[in-house]
């Protein structure tokens, strides 16, 4: 019995994560086709950070636009601090780069035309699997034939299946790109988080806190970010604008010229792993790859589309697999036992942070940092191993003021669901 596809693989979408991993099976010599509601070669809409060392072991740190060396976040004076300590900076002494978005796009593109991938531009609308082959009918009515299917249609998937968690945890921002009356970041600095919130009332700061993600971009513009971690419910977009306009008048800054405004961007931080039984696969948002902590995801992909790239090369050498075969070869590739026990561990880790108020958060995120940087850095890039991870949190617990201690201690919402697949992880 052979394949009725002509092709191996079908991947859905155009943004990061289907370039990352229709390059990948390309370079696995198999046979890939790429539907997207989009030109593949128009901008992508977001900015993509990474830190310096990531891409430098990626070994793709040409592919950046800028990178800082100063590298600091304000956490203030916590709970715990005079107020004398307010404007003293924690270095991260580690460097952070954006990607130059364009050369990205082309890295991934350009590595699609070598293996000849051919695109369809049209909007995924159905999908047929039977014991051969996947069958996808777009809006217009095409009907796209493959061996497997790897949606890549970002958090909110066509196709792919996972099993609800419970309220989904919403990272928001505003940002601005533009020229100030004055600098509001050092030359050539970077900001990760600025917590201070001086410029907020008593009872303002009782609210879901909010953080300043600022960086100077060079020849007198800055970037800067009124961002929440991941909420529910997330904090507005007309909260961001108004808490960064107080933030900037409070230091005296006034925009002179507005180049770009980010508005409102929403970003799900605690996805479920997909349903590792469904007979196709996901890769980048819609297959739950941001990392829970961060919101970050490009270095992980780049990491992670090499080896499932390489299992569906080997699932697809056997003609008869059926797509369920092809599909549980990979899902074992992406999301193997480890990754999903850790992911479940970020994920009670952000529990506890959506409930912590502004200054034990403050506390938190200085003692974090003041973490051997192998371990912060490990921790914010998924690449510690499990035991390392565990390190790091207990180290990150055995340290921290009483205040956070506390806060880390109470179990409460779906914590026990998430420490219970960390200690029992099941497909
Ligand atoms: C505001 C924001 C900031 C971020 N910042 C960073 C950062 O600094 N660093 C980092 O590493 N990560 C960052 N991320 C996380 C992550 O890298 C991005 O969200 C990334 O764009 C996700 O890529 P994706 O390809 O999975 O999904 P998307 O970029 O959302 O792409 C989905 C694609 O699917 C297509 N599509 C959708 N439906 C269909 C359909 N039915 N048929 C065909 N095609 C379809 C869309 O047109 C699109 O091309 C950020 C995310 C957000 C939201």
């Amino acid at each position: 019995m052979r394949s009725e596809a002509s092709i191996d693989t079908l991947v859905l979408g155009s943004g990061p994560g289907a370039l990352a991993i229709a390059a990948a099976l390309g370079k696995e010599q198999l046979r890939v086709e790429v539907l997207a509601a989009n030109d593949p070669k128009e901008p992508w809409p977001y900015t993509y950070g990474i830190w310096g060392e990531e891409v430098d072991e990626l070994g793709l740190s040409d592919l950046l636009e800028h990178r800082w060396i100063n590298t600091v976040s304000f956490f203030g004076a916590g709970s715990s601090e005079a107020k004398a300590a307010e404007n003293i900076p924690t270095q991260h002494s580690k460097d952070y780069g954006l990607f130059d978005k364009k050369k990205l796009q082309e890295y991934w593109l350009n590595q699609c035309d070598e293996a000849s991938i051919h695109w369809h531009k049209g909007i995924a609308k159905e999908l047929e699997v039977d014991n051969l082959v996947s069958t996808v009918t777009t809006t217009s009515g095409q009907k796209l034939k493959a061996r497997i299917l790897i949606d890549a249609t970002g958090y909110k998937p066509v196709f792919l299946k996972s099993q609800s968690q419970g309220a989904v945890a919403i990272q928001t921002c505003y940002g601005v790109v533009g020229n100030f009356n004055k600098p509001p970041v050092e030359e050539g600095q970077f900001v990760l988080m600025d917590y201070r919130c001086d410029h907020l009332s008593a009872s303002e700061r009782t609210e879901p806190p909010t953080f300043l993600y600022a960086m100077d971009m060079g020849n007198g513009r800055f970037f800067l970010e009124e961002t929440s971690l991941g909420l529910s419910p997330p904090v507005s977009l007309e909260t961001l604008q108004s808490r960064l306009k107080r933030r900037l008048e409070h230091r005296g800054l006034a925009i002179t010229k507005l180049e770009h405004e980010e508005l409102g961007l929403f970003l799900p931080m605690n996805m479920p792993v997909p349903d590792l039984e469904q007979p196709l696969l996901g890769f980048g948002g819609a297959a739950a790859m941001v990392h829970p902590a961060s919101g970050y995801m490009v270095g992980g992909l780049l990491r992670r589309a090499p080896s499932l790239a390489k299992a569906l090369a080997m699932a697809m050498q056997d003609k008869n697999a059926s797509p369920a075969t092809i599909a549980c070869k990979g899902w074992d590739a992406l999301w193997p036992e480890e990754l999903r026990r850790k992911q479940a561990l970020y994920q009670f880790g952000l529990e506890k942070l959506m409930r912590f108020k502004e200054p034990q958060l403050r506390d938190f995120f200085k003692g974090f940092f003041n973490l051997p940087s192998n371990q912060w850095y490990g921790f914010l890039t998924n690449t510690l191993n499990i035991s390392e991870l565990v390190n790091a949190m207990w180290n990150m617990f055995v340290s921290a003021p009483w205040n956070v201690k506390w806060g880390l201690m109470g179990m409460q919402g779906r914590e026990l669901l998430l420490l219970w697949k960390f200690l029992k992880p099941q497909r």
